[in-house]
């Protein structure tokens, strides 16, 4: 593990970091240093103007400092004289408590002080776009059913071995790439690892991901929904808890021999039962967290997509291997979280996910029935779990009536972030949109 960036970058012959923190919206900011300047850095942060990002931070604060995580750094391989490093961001001293990656820090920190070690594993799908993001890059690639299509694939091949490549260089264990449901989009898998590693490399995911396809001359999107009718972008979540964090850990403590009951033949040991519980409990209001953005809902409520499903959830349900719930028991020891979207935030999705699995072990959380239906045939049929929100104001207003969450995310966190996502949401609904004139003009 690094821990002194000059020797890193005198060592592989770096000429320049990127300083990068992420703030509430899930932008990453950076400032590029060079070299030489570094060993002062990594001890004082880089200065920024907090209020230039969403943080709400206002003008009159004083400098807010990214400091790196040399753990943390990754030189870019596509550009070998450039390493980026994740920074975490500093106050007169104090950790900034509304900054993504210390959000999810004291969360790690919460959980470990109690024996529980979280470690997922993330799918960030993404579409490849034209460079103006208007249409499929690829114009072949048509099919009803575009998921695996082995020709489309190897049209992006350049694409996405590139990116399988520099994978497998940074140590990920990259184990399969894909075409996914939609047209022009893709999947591609890595191993899970421990949450704040994961966060970190899905920021780097993203990042690496949008580079190379402007390589290449196209656009990645990890947009929700960023074409009308078709498949859009999840995020799904493999979450399961250790005994001790990276290559210490022995022991899965969601794992279980199976027994009689509904949580115990899946395999999935009692606290597992318990961290879903908590999942469960707070789905409707950690979807804010989860499904970020106004277009997210576009995913959650869709109506079936031209593949003939929208591999998305819209109610508050639980199951063993079946891809049509919110949560998915794939097996033994785990469980999928099929709800965040690609808009979500790499370091609140790990936060969002311990802050509401802490307390769901924390108050031995029933996880509620488990439906072994197919909920896009028999959904209506159930009446007893709750519907996820409608769109971000609804989300928005399920987070703040979770007391609960908000508290285990942190006050001035939840402050921050519902200030800044009423805003964002008052700009939307006071853009005039065509939808109105279509459809109201002449009432
Ligand atoms: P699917 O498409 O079937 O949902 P993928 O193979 O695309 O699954 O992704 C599975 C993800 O789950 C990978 O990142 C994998 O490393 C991760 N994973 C597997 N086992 C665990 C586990 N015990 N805990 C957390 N994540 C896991
Ligand atoms: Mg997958
Ligand atoms: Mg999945």
């Amino acid at each position: 593990m690094t821990t002194d960036l000059a020797a890193f970058a005198q060592e592989k012959g770096v000429k320049y970091f990127m300083i990068s923190f992420t703030d509430l919206f899930g932008g990453q900011r950076a400032k590029l240093v060079p070299a030489q300047a570094i060993a002062d850095m990594q001890e004082d942060g880089a200065g920024f103007a907090g209020f230039a990002t969403w943080l709400d931070l206002t003008p009159a604060h004083p400098d807010m400092l990214a400091v790196p995580d040399p753990s943390s750094v990754i030189q870019l391989p596509w550009k070998p004289e450039v390493a980026w490093v994740a920074a975490d961001c500093v106050m007169e001293g104090e950790d900034v408590a509304q900054a993504p990656r210390n959000v999810l820090r004291r969360l790690i920190k919460e959980a470990a002080d109690e024996g529980l070690h979280v470690k997922t594993g993330i799918e960030a799908e993404f579409f490849l776009l034209t460079p103006d993001g208007e249409e499929i890059s690829d114009p072949f690639d048509t099919a009803e059913k575009p998921c695996y299509d082995q020709q489309a694939v190897m049209r992006r091949y350049d694409v996405v071995r590139e990116i399988c490549d520099y994978m497998l260089e940074l140590g990920w264990g990259p184990y399969q790439n894909d075409h996914e449901d939609a047209n022009g989009q893709f999947e591609m898998n890595w191993e899970f690892d421990d949450a704040l590693s994961t966060a970190d490399k899905h920021s780097f995911f993203k990042f690496m991901t949008k580079s190379v396809a402007e390589k290449h001359g196209y656009r990645a999107t990890f947009m929700p929904k960023p074409v009308e009718g078709l498949t859009g972008n999840g995020c799904h979540a493999h979450i399961s808890v250790w005994d001790a964090a990276g290559k210490d850990a022995r022991t899965n403590v969601f794992a279980a021999d199976k027994g009689e009951g509904q949580i115990a033949e899946l395999g999935l040991s009692e606290q597992g039962g318990w961290f879903l519980g908590g999942i469960m409990k707070h789905a409707s209001a950690l979807a804010a967290i989860t499904n970020p953005t106004v277009n997210s809902y576009k995913r959650i409520n869709a109506p079936r997509t031209m593949s003939g499903a929208t591999w998305a959830p819209n109610t508050v349900t639980w199951t063993g291997n079946n891809r049509t719930h919110m949560v998915r028991v794939p097996g033994p020891g785990r469980f999928e979280l099929r709800l965040p979207d690609g808009a979500v935030n790499p370091y609140l999705l790990q936060a969002v996910i311990i802050a509401a699995g802490l307390s769901g072990i924390r108050s031995k959380a029933d996880p509620g029935p488990r439906h072994d239906i197919d909920m896009y045939a028999e959904g209506h049929t159930i009446t007893d779990a709750p519907k996820l929100p409608l769109n971000m104001l609804d989300a928005l207003r399920f987070y703040d009536k979770d007391d609960g969450l908000k508290a285990m995310m942190g006050e001035e966190f939840s402050d921050a972030y519902l200030k800044m996502k009423e805003q964002e949401w008052n700009s939307f609904v006071n853009h005039f949109s065509r939808w109105e004139k279509d459809n109201t003009l002449d009432i």
